[in-house]
């Protein structure tokens, strides 16, 4: 029996961790307890998967970024624990729920990259493929936020605080990265990633900085405290802190600082151990793949040109042939603002000799291009090194094997646009993959209701591990009871999400509303503006219109800022005022209500996307790679409202579109109006438009004289330095996206009907799983195989 296994094992941590008895734990000790039990038992499977991939080539997965979430739950399904687990802790009288939200979030991620990266490798371990992911331990991951008077308040994510039970240091594999002022030690920290059924346990491998010598004694007894601790502070600085900018290049010192640190400290321990085993790098590149999660990760280029050149005594020329075949690049964007340059003088000064390889490759790059009868004059648009930046797009493209894009329209994007130069010259090396989930957490983890239901219907649960089984369940779309089930549940889900948001947010919301989610980071891009545009006109129709009926709405909203986003901030604190103003307006009498909740993060997102009625998916047409919250929802069997964007354009493809409602400009309508567009004369033209975009300066809302909602006014109609008025097109898009929330509404009617809709899209969001994903990652890229 497991079951008195583990229990023994709790007991034993309670009593050499906490010096008590498990019955005198609080929730986190228990939690911790448990955590360190359920390791005890996986970990002789973990070494084992080591074992097996050995010899083999193996893939690796740099990112910066790896927003995991809590892993209990996860870990339980995925080594099928979970049942046994909660009988156990049944039996003790411990509630499973109270445990498992005593764990931290580990939010080393702003949010899309990160979680993609984290969906990875869940689908690299249950597909059994040999993936390992590197990044840094960040002591603080994203800032927990809060709301003082509306306004975004940010904390530092302490999630150490208690230790972390599913993460193993591993001093023995420490390696020393050096940069121009000193030397660091990265000290790696392990945590098994389980795959379903627990075939294979692969590992996030994530760095720690610490100082070579934690202590200067003679500091300390000449009574200079500070500087006897200088090298320990100055050292463990790299790694303390996530940066929170999401799709926003900062060009920060101890940003570059970050980044050279693991990818250096991961190079060099693959380097290690090929040394290890090998005697020459000839069979280097036939044994690692290795993928750079967007730029954050491209100094590894002429890092292991580095290595190889300088400690490994070998060829530039063959260096560089390992290098382009080892590594691969996936670019996450077409957003300006998100594209890496670091300026020269910060690669000089912090890192002399990898600026000097960079400097090599950029002229090596341009003798390739004149012998490709590229002129003279036109040189400089391909230049890596161009004035004083350093373009890391350039250098991921010339430095590796392949370049992809994350959704169908993204990757015709680059080729037709950004990136047509580059296409031209190594046409072969650009490809596709549209992103993914994993169902382990996006359905069977935070909809067990739902996963239950699907299991039973189709009497096997073998789309938990390939999703394109849930298009069995289309013939189910007119069964009337199979869809008073499915509402059911969602009932069900709508009633738990509602229970926390009284308690969390202090709410109380209209069960039987139509839950309309927008969740994801605040962007002017994603335009939450645009929804907010929409709910006050509906709010100033619903007051002057006494005969104007509509379903009653709940508009949630979740969405961290990054701190220095100034505009980004006045969006959350004008929602925040209009959420003030209606729900508090007896007249509206709650039928609609807005709520923006706090801290929205991965454990928020499992309890959202299963309770939501509509997926708001509502970013300006190009500007949205792919998204993978959309996938989120589409599983969960919420309609999209939406634009032509991302893979919203592959979802309703495969849902139909009847099934969605697809609004707005498209990518080649604002490629024809952009040039003579203007906001102003929309603005006036669609009926009730000015009164509500008005309300950012005519003294409706107070900003509490920050300037913010002026500056947003200003940002539509008189633009800025850096851009033209109204760049995301709110005004131009505004009366379409209200028309299509108007067929929400009336489509929301037929109760049948919506279900039938909401029913297709599940069934039909197989493609999305993240294991399609990775198996084309593992095909077409890596070329790896499974054990
Ligand atoms: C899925 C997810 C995202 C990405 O959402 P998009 O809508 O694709 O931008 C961001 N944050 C969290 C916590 C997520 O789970």
């Amino acid at each position: 029996m497991k079951k008195q296994e583990i229990l023994k094992k709790m007991e034993g941590y309670a009593l050499t961790e906490f010096g008590k008895t498990l019955e005198e734990c609080t929730s986190k000790e228990k939690y911790i307890a448990l955590s360190k039990a359920v390791m005890e038992e996986i970990v002789p499977t973990w070494i084992n998967s080591k074992q097996k991939f050995e010899g083999k080539k193996q893939a690796y997965y740099l990112s910066a970024e790896f927003l995991m979430g809590r892993a209990l739950t996860n870990n339980l399904i995925n080594s099928k624990l979970k049942s046994e687990v909660e009988d156990l802790l049944n039996e003790i009288n411990v509630d499973y729920n109270v445990i498992e939200e005593a764990e931290e979030d580990a939010g080393l991620g702003n949010g899309g990259l990160g979680r993609l990266a984290a969906c990875f490798l869940d689908s690299g371990a249950t597909l059994d493929l040999p993936l390992t992911g590197y990044g840094l331990r960040y002591e603080f991951g994203i800032f927990k936020q809060s709301f003082k008077d509306g306004f975004q308040d940010e904390d530092g994510d302490n999630w150490l605080q208690h230790g972390d039970p599913w993460s193993i240091r591993k001093e023995s594999d420490s390696v020393t990265v050096s940069f121009a002022d000193g030397d660091v030690l990265a000290v790696p920290y392990d945590t098994p990633i389980i795959g379903y059924g627990q075939n294979t346990i692969n590992t996030l491998r994530l760095w720690k900085s610490e100082a070579l010598n934690n202590f200067d004694f003679e500091e300390f007894n000449n009574q200079n405290y500070h500087q006897s601790v200088k090298e320990k502070n100055d050292a463990e600085t790299i790694s303390k802190c996530l940066y929170p900018n999401d799709s926003n290049d900062e060009g920060k010192k101890l940003r570059l600082k970050q980044q050279y640190f693991f990818v250096s400290a991961s190079l060099q321990d693959l380097v290690r151990k090929h040394k290890e085993k090998y005697s020459s790098f000839d069979n280097f590149s036939a044994l690692h793949s290795i993928q750079l999660n967007d730029t954050h990760p491209a100094v590894a280029i002429p890092e292991l040109m580095r290595i190889l050149t300088k400690n490994e005594g070998i060829s530039w020329n063959k260096a560089w042939d390992i290098v382009v075949k080892s590594f691969a690049y996936t670019n996450h964007t077409l957003l300006a603002e998100a594209l890496e340059q670091w300026p020269v003088h910060l690669y000089q000064s912090l890192l002399p000799t990898i600026y000097e390889i960079i400097v090599k490759i950029d002229a090596q790059l341009k003798e390739e291009l004149k012998e490709k009868g590229i002129k003279e004059e036109e040189l400089y648009e391909y230049e890596i090194i161009s004035g004083d930046c350093i373009k890391m797009a350039w250098l991921s493209i010339y430095g590796t094997s392949s370049t992809n894009g994350v959704a169908e329209l993204h990757t015709n994007l680059l080729i037709e646009s950004e990136l047509t130069k580059w296409y031209n010259l190594f046409p072969k090396r650009f490809n596709n993959k549209t992103n993914g989930i994993t169902q382990r957490r996006w359905l069977l983890q935070s909809n067990p209701e739902l996963a239950g239901y699907i299991t039973k219907l189709l009497g096997s649960d073998k789309w938990i591990t390939d999703l394109t089984e849930l298009k069995k369940l289309e013939k189910f779309a007119d069964d009337k009871e199979a869809l008073e089930d499915f509402v059911n549940i969602k009932q069900t889900k709508k009633d738990q999400l509602a229970d926390y948001i009284e308690e969390h947010e202090g709410i109380k919301i209209d069960r039987n509303s139509i839950f309309d989610i927008q969740i994801k980071r605040l962007h002017e891009y994603k335009r939450q503006l645009l929804k907010a545009f929409y709910i006050l006109d509906l709010y100033y129709r619903l007051k002057e219109q006494p005969g104007f009926d509509i379903h009653p709405r709940t508009f949630i909203f979740g969405a961290k800022a990054a701190p220095g986003y100034f505009r980004a901030k006045g969006i959350i604190k004008y929602i925040n005022e209009i959420a003030k103003l209606i729900n508090n307006d007896k007249d509206i009498n709650g039928k609609i209500k807005v709520v923006f909740v706090e801290n929205y993060r991965v454990s928020y997102a499992e309890k959202l996307f299963p309770a939501a009625d509509v997926s708001e998916q509502i970013s300006t047409a190009g500007k949205e790679a792919s998204g993978t919250g959309n996938m989120k929802f589409m599983l969960n069997g919420a309609p999209t409202i939406g634009t032509y964007d991302g893979a919203n354009v592959e979802i309703v493809a495969e849902a139909g579109e009847e099934n969605n409602f697809i609004f707005g400009l498209r990518v080649e309508d604002i490629e024809k109006i952009k040039d003579s567009y203007d906001p102003k004369e929309e603005c006036e033209k669609v009926k009730g438009l000015k009164r509500v975009v008005d309300t950012l300066v005519d003294g409706t809302f107070t900003d509490g004289d920050t300037g913010m909602f002026a500056e947003l006014y200003d940002s539509i109609f008189k633009g800025a330095s850096w851009h033209r008025p109204d760049q995301y097109f709110l005004m131009k898009d505004f009366d379409s996206y209200r028309q299509a929330q108007q067929e929400v509404d009336e489509a929301y009617k037929d109760k049948v009907a919506w279900a039938r809709k909401c029913w297709m899209n599940m069934s039909n969001a197989g493609k999305f799983s993240s294991d399609r994903t990775i198996q084309q990652y593992a095909d077409e890229i890596w070329k790896i195989e499974k054990a």
